[in-house]
């Protein structure tokens, strides 16, 4: 019996659609691909997409199933949407059921209406209903109604229905007879609160400095076709101000503009200025929201109603009724990358998304990935530079300091203690940044060599002396403070290393009057925790900041003049080829937080190793000199942006089964490598996680389409083999990092 076939995307981790026939009394007219349908799934139901609609199947006719109905009268997935989740489901060679999963709102996932639930009128009394109950004689035969004026007699700002039910139980029918007789009015109440419509006045904008100029002039000269701009400019350097610009332009034309951005909840900077200057509705996406108002958010996105949309990663995907630019703001973010399960790269999908819209892309950055510097200069992105800051400040000049066989207290250098000093007395403030949070990165015993081992990783707990708690960052895992050694007995136990909650520690009887600000991920755990330290640093009432990159990002601090960057070592000499573009990277963005025009700021770095020829570079010349010798490097050794990438991970608790299932994947791919190189398989530089064993195969071409054209015949093979169901392991195409 041939007829429609649906191909549905199930959440599954299965790389397949699934077949099924139409739900029952359907009319197959209105099966359109990108509705939600709820199906049979195994035992049990779910909700899917409708991908296509096809003539036959695979399977016996007997062994289809019907669907049980569709949730939507009209796609919520639009079709662009529906191409950029084909094209990444092509390219990462990923679940559908899982790319649908990343791109579709929880509620939505579970079959909650895509309904934006408009808010019930709001009933108020009117001067007629006011001289009814004070002539009272109207209303002495009708003692609900009477009630129900009495109610909104005193409540000026009104009710609605709903809460009236309580004091009448007909509420909404006596509402209905009190409005017929002119005493009660109905207004519309006020929209969903996710948009929430900017400041009335928009601010004064500045006037715009040549650079900004040009790179606006530059990009609104192609608002109607697809283009990538690599705006490049140093931090102050006013790139925000160009977005404002750009969006206002696009607003004008009835288009909406989608932003993304690295963190929004560390970023209140960002989306405060948004507000001051769009007068349109904005909406915002990041995992911060409730599922409701996640929803809410997309919706209003979807319908146009939202002209600005500002999200993070996940957002590439939101339906947009007239889509008229994307930006990406702080391209280089490493969180663009997601780093399990759909390993996609927002920043990537952004630019293939303007490209299948024919709308212009920006790509924003101080400190642009190696990837996007070379595809500037390979003329596939046109590169725009704002070379200085705007109102005049200069960047500041970053020193590095060697701290070979000097004394250091705490991890911290006489000479660096001795600058914080003279910043404090003029009454600047200091930041000093140190990528490690907790106390010390390891407990030994002095006695007999014993270290905080985690039981389930090749990695060492860290010691969180507040919480009193041994902590692995990997896998969570967490304990009380041993206070005698496990194997020796000894009482000896000593931190080793330095972590974030140690140099407070450390710096408090040093400067005993002088408030410190520490900002971690546990420092700012508690809600507004985050907030009132931030205000502590603008009102002055602590000076010294000491952060993770959680400190790096987004934030303005005017005051501080001296930035320390505490060990820059580990990034120079890092397991992964792009530890030193990281710490670059990481280096002028937390510069980028000191000083403004009034007051300049100095960078100091300590380092064991001052004549890293990088680092070098990067202090004398800047990130653009850095990035060439950067990609010299890389171009000599073939690695990325000169090779294409992509690992195969695999994990067992049987370190014998990863790594004889990576084999078998080997073998297959040998015989159609054409212009590949395969390396491995190899454990993973951490080789237990989490009770599992680790390793992966690496595939790496010097062409794209080689690599790809493998992949494609590779992948369905692998899906092929009958599953060794003891292993995990998954596909990461264009992998940022190698464990
Ligand atoms: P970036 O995003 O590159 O860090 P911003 O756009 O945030 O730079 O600009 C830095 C600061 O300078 C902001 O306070 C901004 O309001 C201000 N600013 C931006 N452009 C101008 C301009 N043309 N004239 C004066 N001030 C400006
Ligand atoms: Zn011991
Ligand atoms: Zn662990």
């Amino acid at each position: 019996m041939p007829g429609p076939i649906l191909r549905i995307a199930v959440p599954s981790p299965l790389y397949k659609t699934f077949d099924y026939l139409p739900p029952p009394d359907c009319d197959s007219a209105t099966l359109l691909p990108g509705l939600r349908i709820r199906v049979p799934f195994g035992r049990r139901q779910t909700v899917g997409v409708l991908v296509a609609v096809g003539a036959d199947s695979e399977l016996a006719p007997a062994a289809l199933r019907p669907a049980l109905a569709a949730l939507d009268r009209e796609p919520i997935l639009p079709a662009d949407v529906l191409a950029l989740i084909q094209w990444a489901q092509c390219y990462y060679h990923h679940p559908p059921g899982e790319v649908f999963a990343t791109a579709l709102p929880v509620l939505l996932r579970q079959g909650e209406s895509a309904v934006i639930p408009r808010p019930p009128p709001i009933w108020r009394i009117t001067t007629a209903g006011q001289t009814a109950m004070a002539e009272s004689v109207a209303l002495r035969r009708a003692p609900v109604q009477r009630l129900v004026l009495d109610h909104l007699a005193q409540c000026p700002a009104g009710f609605d229905a709903e809460t009236l039910r309580p004091v009448v139980r007909d509420s909404a029918a006596t509402l209905r007879a009190l409005c017929a007789r002119g005493w009660v009015e109905s207004i519309a109440a006020d929209s969903p609160t996710t948009t929430d419509a900017a400041a009335d006045v928009p601010a004064t904008p500045p006037t715009p400095s040549a650079a900004q100029a040009d790179a606006v002039a530059a990009i609104r000269a192609e608002l109607d076709r697809f283009q990538v701009f690599l705006l490049e400019g140093v931090t102050g350097s006013g790139k925000t101000e160009v977005y404002l610009r750009l969006i206002e332009a696009v607003l004008a034309r009835g288009r909406q503009a989608l932003v993304l951005a690295p963190e929004i909840g560390l970023t209140p900077q960002l989306l405060a200025r948004f507000r001051e200057r769009l007068p349109e509705p904005l909406a915002v996406l990041h995992s911060g929201l409730s599922d409701r108002e996640r929803l809410n958010a997309w919706l209003l996105a979807r319908e146009g109603t939202a002209k600005v949309v500002v999200g993070t990663r996940s957002a590439v995907f939101v339906p947009l009724r007239a889509p008229g630019i994307l930006i990406v703001d702080e391209e280089h973010d490493p969180s663009y990358k997601q780093q399990d399960g759909f390993r996609y790269h927002a920043r990537d999908l952004a630019v293939i998304r303007g490209h299948q819209l024919g709308i212009p892309v920006v790509l924003g950055s101080a400190t642009p990935a190696l990837e996007s510097v070379q595809n500037a200069r390979g003329g596939r992105y046109r590169r725009l530079s704002l070379p200085e800051r705007v109102g005049g400040g200069t960047e500041p000049p970053i020193l590095i300091l060697d701290v070979r066989r000097q004394p250091m207290t705490e991890g911290l250098s006489q000479p660096l203690l001795e600058r914080m000093r003279a910043h404090l007395d003029r009454n600047e403030q200091v930041l000093l940044f140190l990528n490690r949070r907790g106390f010390a990165p390891i407990l030994l015993c002095h006695e007999c060599g014993w270290l905080s081992q985690c039981r389930h990783c090749d990695a060492r707990m860290t010691l969180h002396l507040r919480q009193r708690r041994l902590t692995c960052h990997h896998c969570g895992d967490n304990r009380p403070v041993d206070t005698v050694c496990p194997v020796c007995g000894s009482v000896d136990l000593r931190a080793v290393g330095h972590g974030t909650e140690r140099l407070e520690t450390a710096l408090r009887p040093v400067f005993p009057e002088i408030g410190i600000a520490r900002i971690d991920r546990d420092s700012t755990r508690r809600r507004g925790r985050l907030e009132t330290l931030l205000a502590d640093i603008h009102n002055g009432d602590r000076r010294i900041l000491i952060g993770t990159q959680m400190l790096a990002k987004g934030h303005h601090f005017p005051d501080v003049t001296l930035v320390g960057i505490v060990d820059a070592d580990q990034g120079l000499y890092g397991v992964d080829f792009r530890s030193s573009e990281r710490m670059a990277q990481l280096i002028l963005q937390v510069a980028g937080r000191a000083g403004r025009a009034e007051k300049p700021g100095i960078v100091v770095i300590q380092t064991h190793h001052p004549d890293h020829p990088l680092l070098r570079v990067l202090v004398s010349e800047g990130y653009p000199a850095f990035a060439a010798a950067a990609l010299a490097e890389r171009e000599a050794a073939l690695l990325p942006p000169f090779a294409h990438q992509a690992l195969l991970r695999a994990e067992a608790v049987d370190p014998e089964r990863a790594t004889a299932f990576l084999d078998a994947a080997r073998a297959l791919a040998e015989p159609i490598a054409d212009g590949l190189e395969l390396l491995g398989p190899a454990p993973a530089p951490m080789e237990r996680r989490a009770g599992r064993y680790r390793a992966h195969l690496l595939l790496q071409a010097a062409r794209r389409q080689d690599l790809r054209r493998c992949l494609d015949l590779w992948i369905v093979q692998l899906w092929a083999r009958p599953a060794d169901r003891q292993v995990r392991w998954s596909l990461d195409v264009d992998p940022v990092e190698l464990y």
